[in-house]
């Protein structure tokens, strides 16, 4: 199914069935894979979208050819609703009502009319992962079975021997293991809550392996397009990963969302570390001694070796999230005083105490420009870019965007302290020269970024804000220079 491509092969192994190696030493940086989506479709349970641009629905129509087909206007179409689609929907013994009463029906329909145009799409898309065993009769595999299976049967989509191949309960595992989470692109300004997230099904993309380290960095772009990058260099025969889970989150965490949604357990590196690489981001304080930590598991002590129960650990985390999510309207004075609390649970590192410090951040870049604030936003971005290089080595994200606003927390605090005459020009030309430095090094990983997404106009922004601060320092230091050889004219 994979065509002979320079850059990778398909391998099997028992662990993670098929996947894909690196057919040659592949350098940080190079574009292993660019795909388009075979599928998206909403979130289980979530909303119907437009079938043809997969936009949320204000108002509904429908597809004035075939009739069923779901739009957000009547013109809107050779996109995803194509003429082939609309031909085999428009085949079926169907209405839209039937549609519009089984929201959760739609995908798995759309799925099954590749059997009429698609035969070999629907072939590669059928090899991939299911965990039918994993699944058989949760309460995913009920409700699959009464919300699609039963109504498409009644409908006469679905026959006796589909029924007998458990054809609806292999397409909604395969789409619950295999797609990828993608952002609806913003059709409009009323903010980032706005967008609904949408699930892609990228057939080449599937056949990445997980690990939570990943050597690959991914993109989707507005229109959908994926990006495979390598974040570092991949040794020739070694897998091509992509990271799953959020980075951010500690491995429990992680372990708890892999088995869920993805049905194994993971073994990597850093799964297996229990300091994480040693940043600690799990641990937490002995309540005991207040002086070990407490790393997963078992939960012993380092320090005074009392080993503590999984749930005391587990329901100290979750008030700690409860907490978190509590927040509305967070503002500096409160997450700082969370973050004191937090101070005595948990280590410094921890994940959910890095989580609120990201808030802080982005509290802080809105913030007043005072002396105080800024050395506080450089003192966390600084904190936060070290753990994102020992989680995230290479091309990374979140690394470009920790650097993105250090960067502007450096530039401002020196134009301030230059200023209030508290240091120099030469000092002043230091402190830019090093933002500069970070910038730039921000700049080499949001060029990654498709243009069409929000990282890849950030990082047109931050282009543009790193030519007007060269063109700053170049003025000061010809005012320096022009300055220079005035002075001893004045002499004379
Ligand atoms: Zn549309
Ligand atoms: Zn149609
Ligand atoms: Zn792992
Ligand atoms: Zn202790």
């Amino acid at each position: 199914m994979v065509e002979a491509n320079s850059f990778y092969q398909v391998a099997k192994n028992e662990i993670f069935g098929r996947f894909i190696v690196a057919s040659k030493n592949i350098k940080q940086g190079q574009l292993i894979l660019k795909e388009n989506p075979v599928l998206l479709c909403p979130q289980v349970g979530g909303p119907i979208i437009c079938f043809n641009c997969c936009a949320q629905l204000k108002k509904l129509f429908f597809c004035p050819d075939c009739r069923i087909a779901v739009l957000c206007n009547p013109n809107c179409k050779n996109q995803f609703h194509n003429l082939q689609e609309c031909t085999a929907l428009k085949s079926l013994p169907i209405k839209h009502d039937d549609v519009l009463s089984n929201p959760e029906i739609v995908t798995p329909l759309r799925c099954l009319l590749w059997r009429q145009f698609n035969k070999n799409q629907l072939e590669n898309f059928l090899q991939l992962e299911a965990h039918l065993n994993f699944r058989r009769d949760s309460q995913i595999w009920r409700r699959n079975r009464v919300n699609i299976e039963d109504v498409l049967f009644k409908l006469k989509i679905l026959d006796e021997s589909d029924l007998k191949e458990e054809v609806v309960q292999k397409i909604c595992g395969i789409l619950d293991i295999n797609t990828f989470d993608v952002r609806q692109p913003q059709r409009n300004r009323l903010g980032f809550n706005q967008a609904e997230n949408l699930r892609g099904l990228y057939l080449r993309a599937a056949l990445m392996a997980h690990d939570c380290v990943a050597n690959t960095h991914l993109a989707v772009d507005d229109d959908f397009v994926l990006y495979v990058h390598a974040a570092v260099d991949i040794p020739e025969g070694s897998p091509i990963y992509f990271n799953y889970t959020d980075v951010l989150q500690g491995n429990d965490e992680r372990k708890r969302r892999l088995l869920n949604a993805k049905h194994f357990e993971c073994q990597c590196s850093r799964c297996r570390d229990s300091t994480e690489f040693g940043t600690e981001m799990s641990s937490l304080k002995c309540p005991r001694c207040h002086k070990g930590l407490l790393r997963p598991n078992p939960w012993q002590c380092s320090s005074c070796q009392r080993i503590f129960h999984d749930s005391l650990i587990k329901m100290t985390v979750t008030e700690c999230r409860r907490r978190i999510d509590e927040f509305e309207t967070p503002t500096i004075e409160n997450l700082e005083k969370f973050l004191k609390k937090l101070s005595f649970t948990f280590h410094p590192q921890h994940y959910l105490v890095l989580e609120v410090e990201q808030n802080l951040v982005r509290l802080y870049a809105q913030a007043a420009p005072r002396t105080k604030n800024l050395n506080r936003k450089i003192e966390l971005c600084i904190k936060l870019l070290d753990i994102f290089q020992k989680i995230e080595p290479g091309i990374s994200r979140i690394q470009a965007i920790a650097m993105y606003e250090l960067h502007s927390a450096v530039a401002s605090l020196a134009q301030k302290c230059y200023n209030n005459r508290e240091f120099g020009i030469e000092e002043f030309v230091k402190k830019l020269l090093t933002a500069e430095n970070i910038l730039k090094n921000s700049i080499k990983y949001l060029l990654y970024e498709p243009m069409k997404s929000p990282e890849g106009r950030l990082a047109q922004n931050a282009l543009s804000e790193l030519k007007m601060l060269r063109l700053s320092i170049n003025n000061i230091q010809l005012g320096e220079k022009k300055k220079e050889t005035r002075k001893p004219k004045k002499k004379k």
